[in-house]
């Protein structure tokens, strides 16, 4: 296994110590033992780092380097991303704990196509030429938004690092990248291979920290143009007043509680694997995830027998064995925060079919649960609860369950099981989501873009779309006369 380093801060091309000199811990959730320490930056390193960012901004290789050579610089991000895939893929595992099969097979490979993706994308950006009236010739340019800032969560810490970056860099943009303070080492490493793969400096700073620190200066900062964050809605919330000060732009991807439907005609053994899928992948750490199952009355209880069976049977533990299924929680405050929801869950009415406790004596690991009869009006189906805790909702025709799935602050995504084709289109238009999958759960790819409803975000990743949330329209008029 490799050793794991203890980390830096990455300012113009360059690993520093903060300027305050203090360092914090980093956990290996599944065994609660500290990994590594790293630096921890604030206000002060987020000066710096925006200086840096500014400065390759406005001048310097980034600015005056073709689009072509961008995607080059961005296309072997990904080479080395590949090259070195392994050492990533244990490296998120022993920080974030979630399983090696998952990093390998998931965080690994989604993270290394989103830079390809971007890299393609690089010199497809351009404006327009507009018919408008009268003797002018009129065109759009479109520029990059300039220094943005990029705040971003525990859950994957990598792939969300990849889906920030790949967009900012294709357009232009130099970043400040603030990875969760339980998990940086990825972002970290990530940088690393940046500056192998040519990087110019100043292009790509990343500050561990802390948020209401690190986070909340990148938010403030007056010379940092754009601010793009993935969280909490509870934190949307406040770096979106935060960026306010200087009407910074801002993009913000959050929370969710997304209704996972399945109605009595579906394929059920399917859609039982969509149901496990939809909620144990990740331990449950993930926005889009399945947390509201919604079943329609005449399977409710066959399909909650099945699913028992096979939660009953999942390998839950060290997140390094290759047969693990499901991991650590990330931290102890988040183990915590699940058991307190299931507790509240009974309290509230809800029983527990299986699960509902912890799974090992020592690391964060909690049992996949299922909670029975709950309604939608629960605690449970309201909050997001961030762990591997399912809430089965009965319904029993198509309004009762339509209300019931729009009846959230979220918006994220849903999933809709049915063999009935033309049901599922229709319902996949009434929900009020960002993503919708239909017979199939958790699928993404980098061409597909991905982003919320109501509060659970605005701005769109992934895909051509998220180049609108790092470029700004400049329209040119030239009189023709
Ligand atoms: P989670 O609930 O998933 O831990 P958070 O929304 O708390 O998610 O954290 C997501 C990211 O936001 C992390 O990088 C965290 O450090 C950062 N963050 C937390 N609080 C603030 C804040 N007040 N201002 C800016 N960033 C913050």
């Amino acid at each position: 296994m490799q050793v794991v380093k203890p980390g830096k801060l990455l300012i113009n091309n360059e690993w520093c110590e903060a300027e305050s000199g203090k360092r914090f811990s980093v956990t290996n959730p599944a065994t609660e033992q500290k990994l590594t320490d790293v630096a921890e930056g604030d206000a002060a390193d987020v000066n710096r780092a925006v200086k840096a960012a500014r400065r390759a901004f406005e001048s310097g290789p980034w600015k005056t380097m073709s689009a072509r050579e961008r995607g080059r610089i961005i296309n072997r991000i990904a080479i080395l991303l590949d090259k070195h895939k392994e050492e990533f893929a244990e490296l998120e595992t022993l920080n974030n704990g979630k399983p090696i099969s998952e990093t390998r097979n998931a965080d690994l490979p989604l993270s290394i196509e989103t830079f390809e993706y971007y890299a393609g994308l690089a010199d497809k950006i351009h404006g327009d030429t507009i018919p408008v009236s009268g003797n002018f010739f009129n065109y759009t340019l479109r520029e990059p938004a300039g220094v943005v800032g990029q705040i971003i969560p525990w859950n994957f810490p990598l792939l969300m690092a990849a889906w920030k970056l790949g967009p900012a860099l294709a357009t232009g943009c130099t970043v400040v990248l603030k990875p969760a303070e339980q998990t940086p080492l990825t972002a970290l490493k990530l940088g690393e291979i940046a500056i192998e793969a040519g990087l110019p400096a100043g292009v790509l700073n990343i500050i561990p920290g802390y948020g209401p620190t690190a986070g909340a200066a990148i938010a403030t900062h007056p010379d940092v143009d754009k601010v793009a964050f993935t969280g909490s809605t509870e934190v949307g919330k406040i770096v979106m007043q935060l960026a306010g000060a200087n009407l910074k732009r801002v993009s913000l991807e959050l929370g969710g509680k997304a209704p996972n439907i399945v109605f009595a005609d579906s394929d059920i053994e399917a859609a039982v694997n969509g149901a496990m899928r939809g909620i144990f992948f990740n331990q449950g750490e993930v926005c889009c995830a399945g947390s509201r199952l919604f079943l329609e009355e005449k399977i409710h209880d066959e399909f909650l027998s099945k699913l028992k069976t096979r939660v009953e049977k999942m390998i839950v533990g060290n997140p390094l064995d290759p047969k693990t299924q499901m991991g650590a929680q990330v931290s102890e405050e988040q183990f915590k925060k699940i058991l307190g929801y299931i507790d509240q869950g009974k309290k509230e009415g809800a029983t527990v079919l299986t699960g509902g406790a912890p799974a090992q004596p020592k690391g964060y690991f909690v049992k996949p649960t299922i909670l029975e009869g709950v309604n939608n009006n629960m605690t449970v189906a309201r909050e997001e609860i961030f762990g591997p805790v399912v809430c089965a909702i009965a319904f029993k025709n198509h309004d009762d369950l339509c209300r019931q799935a729009n009846d959230t602050v979220y918006g994220l995504s849903a999933g809709i099981w049915t063999r009935d084709i033309g049901k599922a289109h229709r319902l996949a238009k009434e929900i009020k989501a960002g993503t919708i999958w239909i017979n199939c759960y958790n699928c993404f790819d980098a061409a597909s873009p991905f982003g919320g409803f109501k509060q659970s975000g605005f701005g769109r990743e992934l895909g051509k779309y998220a180049l609108e949330l790092y470029t700004q329209v400049k329209s040119v008029w030239v009189s023709l006369d």
